[in-house]
């Protein structure tokens, strides 16, 4: 079942009536538009969210040269920072909801595969990043929007209002819902405020804007479905004082078209407050916003196959807890393959080096069959024939190439030990994980491998290059350093560092509200996968330091990722994997049954019958020429 299939369908019913803004009413139909994720492992937000998902299909259109602005959201599901942001983004969604006739509030998933173009295009370095891009915003060379380095709700919504009233609007963006941010000055009058306003307003609200504020831009913005009003920014003392206003006492005043003012103190210093002080203000006055904007109620229904097969999947894994899946180690490499590589618009200097370095060991040691072993082969060779730079597009072309003239390529479509239990939760980073812990006992396996950091440099090396996760790979790296990961001394310790490293982020994240509840984070493997590896029973129920047998845990890990016994289940494709697994299985046999100093004694064994032969068949040789003499040849022959 692909993942198309796997996808959660949503019928969307929409209830109530449309608004009177032209604007609101695109806004509700973005909204309306959106679809289900193509993968139910993808998308932090849902058509309940007043985030506007974004995908190749409606970015251009939405985002680029329209009369309003966007605020927009670049993340990747998978990253854990962007999992624990989304409840605070969906809250700045829903408080931004009443500024949408100027602004709107969007995502994009860099996640998903469709979206590569458009997250390299945008030169996304970090998840997750929030851009503004103002009215008729088009990307160009060093203009990709304006960053908002915030991740606090209030500081968002202050820094976006300080975008939005710096834009030098013309006529040109044709947006009439967009407030008068001018300051009101000392000249002005209660007549003036006026001057231009259609008939409609009946009233202008005055508000006292400190320096370094932007009190009165969102009070403005907050008031936008107000018809009867408008808002104005006041920041001069004598301008303020004519409107009755005090900055100490009385920080907002409204003027009506007879020239009344009457002066407000907002019970706190916020824009929300300003605007709620208005509101009341105006209610009193029984004047009324534009209609409500249209309820939109959504009824996901999730296909009972579906379910089931979610369900199944769950089953087996809590059944098997520690297995190794293969169809996590494909979805590993498909992922950065597909998405973490090709997003990434310039690949040079150390970045180049540390995907020629990862290619170079996930050609030696994935899981993967004939097919996709030549792939790699040739992707790897592709990659290394460059020395300056590579760009993400060049990668993606030629990957998109070798995979249609290979395909097929993997054996399976969907996650099985990294299913989570819900849609959003584990995935990507938990078969990336699995991947390189595969990968480490590989190199241990494999003779011919001499290198003991291979596999964790090439790892470093991705992690800091691509990864997706941008807080999980500062954390891995200050972790890869204070754990010495340089000195590492042999493929075995290779592994067991790995295994170290992972369970030190187990312990951080325990708890987490990014965690999988019905997946709890452990120190893995737990005592009952692996009671040999505790060397005092029941210490992790007693909460004590773990005192772990070390060489238990290594033959756990080498069983466990011992490709006879990484688990197929979910594979639909199974005849693509039998010669590789077959191979890897003869290697082993060999390498298991005999140790070094078997093979050794063995080769010496060897050579010895071999010298014994050679000195057999010489004596035997010179008998016979001996014996031709009395009439025979060498086949006894008279
Ligand atoms: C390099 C890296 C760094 C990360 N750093 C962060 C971070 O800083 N903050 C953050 O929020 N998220 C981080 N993540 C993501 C996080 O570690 C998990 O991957 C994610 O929360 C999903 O967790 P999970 O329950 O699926 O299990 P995961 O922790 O992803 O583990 C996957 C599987 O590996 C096995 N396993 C678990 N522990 C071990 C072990 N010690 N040795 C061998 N196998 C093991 C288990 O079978 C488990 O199901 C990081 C991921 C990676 C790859």
């Amino acid at each position: 079942m692909s993942g198309a299939q796997l996808a959660i369908l949503t019928v969307i019913v929409l209830l109530g009536t449309a608004t009177a803004g032209v604007p609101l009413q695109r806004y509700e139909a973005l909204l309306k538009q959106q679809s289900a994720p193509t993968d139910d492992q993808l998308g932090l937000y849902d058509e309940n969210d007043k985030v506007v998902q974004l995908s190749v299909a409606n970015f251009n259109e939405t985002v680029l040269e329209q009369n309003h602005g966007s605020l927009v959201e670049f993340y990747n599901t998978y990253c854990g920072h962007c999992r624990r942001f989304a409840p605070t983004y969906k809250q700045v969604a829903e408080q931004l909801y009443s500024w949408q006739d100027v602004v709107i509030v969007g995502a994009i998933d860099c996640a998903a595969e469709e979206n590569n173009g458009i997250c390299r295009t945008y030169e996304v370095m970090g998840y997750p990043t929030l851009r503004y891009m103002g009215p008729g915003f088009q990307p160009s060379v060093k203009n990709y929007g304006q960053d908002l380095k915030s991740q606090d709700p209030a500081e968002i919504r202050s820094l976006l209002a300080g975008f939005l009233a710096a834009e030098n609007l013309t006529s040109s963006t044709n947006n009439t819902y967009w407030p008068n941010f001018h300051h009101v000055t000392e000249n002005d009058s209660t007549s003036t405020i006026f001057e231009g306003l259609s008939s409609l307003r009946e009233f202008v609200a005055l508000v006292y804007e400190p320096e370094n504020s932007t009190l009165g831009i969102e009070t403005a913005l907050f008031l936008l479905q107000w018809p009867a009003l408008q808002v104005r920014r006041v920041s001069d003392l004598t301008a303020a004082s004519k409107f009755k206003i005090d900055p100490t006492s009385h920080q907002l005043s409204i003027v009506d078209r007879k020239g009344d003012i009457t002066p407000y103190a907002p019970a706190e210093q916020t824009g929300p407050s300003y605007s709620e002080t208005i509101r009341l203000a105006l209610g009193k006055k029984n004047i009324t916003p534009r209609p409500e904007k249209a309820e939109i109620q959504h009824a996901a229904v999730t296909a009972n196959g579906e379910k089931a097969e979610h369900k199944a999947i769950l089953e087996e894994v809590h059944r098997n807890k520690h297995f190794v899946y293969q169809a996590d180690l494909e979805q590993a490499i498909r992922t950065v393959l597909h998405n973490e590589v090709p997003k990434v618009n310039e690949i040079g200097g150390e970045r180049l080096l540390a995907l020629q370095r990862f290619l170079g060991v996930l050609q030696r040691y994935n899981p993967l069959g004939h097919n996709g072993n030549q792939m790699l082969s040739k992707l790897k060779d592709y990659v290394v024939q460059f020395n300056q730079e590579l760009t993400g597009k060049q990668f993606e072309q030629e990957l998109q190439r070798l995979e249609s003239q290979l395909s097929p390529i993997y054996s399976s479509t969907h996650f099985v030990g990294c299913t989570g239990s819900s849609p959003n939760l584990r995935g990507f980073s938990c078969s990336l994980w699995t991947l390189f812990h595969f990968m480490t006992v590989q190199a241990a396996e494999n003779e011919d491998s001499l290198d003991p950091l291979e596999v964790l440099q090439a790892m470093h090396g991705y992690i800091k290059n691509f990864f997706g996760c941008t807080e999980c790979a500062d954390h891995f790296q200050a972790m890869a350093s204070r754990r010495k990961i340089w000195s590492v001394p042999n493929k075995e310790e290779a592994v067991l560092w790995l295994w170290a490293a992972h369970n030190e982020v187990n312990q951080r994240l325990a708890g987490d509200n990014t965690e999988d509840p019905q997946f709890p984070k452990i120190q893995f493997p737990s005592e009952k996968s692996c009671s040999q590896c505790y060397r005092t029973p029941g210490s992790t129920s007693d909460k004590m330091e773990i005192n772990w047998n070390k060489d238990a845990v290594l033959s756990f890990l080498k069983n466990i990722n011992n490709p006879q016994f990484v688990s197929r289940y979910g594979v639909q494709r199974e005849d693509l994997l039998h010669a590789t697994a077959e191979k890897m299985r003869q290697k082993r046999q060999i390498s298991s049954v005999f140790s070094d100093m078997d093979m050794r004694m063995g080769m010496l064994l060897y050579a010895f019958c071999i010298v014994m032969m050679v000195v057999a068949f010489k004596l035997f040789a010179f008998k016979g020429y001996r014996k031709k003499p009395y009439g025979h040849d060498l086949l006894g022959k008279v």
